[in-house]
């Protein structure tokens, strides 16, 4: 079974899609962390992160790896597990820059198609519906008011114990979502046999009870 939730920033789709693999016993893919990771080699090397060349050069000097540690993922690249060093905002502007560039998108859609090849899978991302798994058996957008997904986030980073403004990140948070919307490849949209699920007003547990009961699972 395939499972494809796709939407913008914040709007909860890696925990949601973990607690769902975890329910349904099926393997848990984010997509994002494999942006996240081109995103952060590229910053490292200063590149420019939306012209193709130089980046096609990096890619064939690079080795992406997902790992799996219990149910959670980790990344390895080059043989480094970078599962937290992406997680900053300037890794997440540099994902979102990377991923408007057609040759990082076709490299990372074949490795994800091939991870997803006789598995079942919940991948997240923001083209899953669309371009990644076009025949999953579920599809889901979920999307949340903008304010309540730059607060999710800015909770989140600060758990981490990271010193964040939430300015900073609801500022950010739009020029991603505008970035991702507009792009010329793939750009972030609902898939049209995708079931839209708005999570602003709903806590974690409800959005999971309501994606399995969409799914008949409940
Ligand atoms: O989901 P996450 O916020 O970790 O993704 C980081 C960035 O990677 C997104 O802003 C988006 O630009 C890009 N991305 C993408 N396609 C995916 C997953 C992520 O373009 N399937």
């Amino acid at each position: 079974m395939h499972v494809a939730i796709d939407g913008p920033s914040g709007a909860g789709k890696s925990t949601i899609a973990r607690a769902l693999a975890r329910k349904l016993g099926l393997v848990y893919l984010d997509t994002g962390a494999m942006y996240r990771a081109v995103g952060l080699k590229a910053l490292e090397q200063g590149l420019p992160l939306k012209e193709e060349a130089p980046l096609v050069e990096m890619l064939s000097r690079t080795r992406l790896e997902i790992v799996r540690r219990g149910d959670e993922q980790r990344i390895l690249l080059d043989g480094q597990d970078v599962s937290e060093r992406i997680r900053t905002p300037q890794v997440s502007m540099a994902a979102s820059a990377v991923s408007t560039v057609g040759a990082v998108r076709r490299w990372l859609v074949a490795m994800q198609q091939a991870l997803a090849e006789g598995q079942d899978v919940v991948m997240d991302g923001r083209d899953i519906g669309t371009k990644v798994l076009p025949d999953a058996e579920h599809k889901f957008f979920l999307t949340a008011d903008d304010e309540v997904r730059a607060r999710r986030r800015f909770d989140e980073l600060r758990a981490k114990g990271q010193e964040v403004c939430y300015e900073d990140i609801l500022s950010d948070l739009r020029a991603r979502d505008l970035q991702d919307s507009t792009r010329a490849e793939s750009p972030l949209v609902c898939a049209q046999d995708a079931i839209t699920v708005d999570t602003s007003e709903l806590n974690i547990d409800e959005v999971v009870l309501c994606l399995l009961a969409l799914m008949g699972r409940a």
